[in-house]
């Protein structure tokens, strides 16, 4: 089980993700590039762009890490 997941072109470490948005973006805007792309908020206000491939890995994989520490407590 890997402790990383990809978002965009970053490995993000599974702790720093405080959300990831269900819906993907759209904000009416003709110029906008991350329409069709779902949220991933992190820690310390930043937030990236992930595919949905990426978005449904990332939920996951942080299912996964979530209730490996639940196994243990
Ligand atoms: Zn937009």
């Amino acid at each position: 089980m890997s402790f990383f997941c990809l978002i965009d072109d970053k490995h993000v470490p599974l702790y720093r993700i405080l959300w990831v948005s269900d819906l993907p973006h759209y904000c009416g805007s003709e110029d906008c590039e991350r329409e069709g792309w779902y949220e991933v908020k992190l820690d310390a206000g930043e937030a990236l762009w992930a595919t949905r491939e990426q978005r449904d890995a990332a939920l996951e994989a942080l299912e996964s890490w979530q209730g490996g520490m639940s196994d243990k407590g």
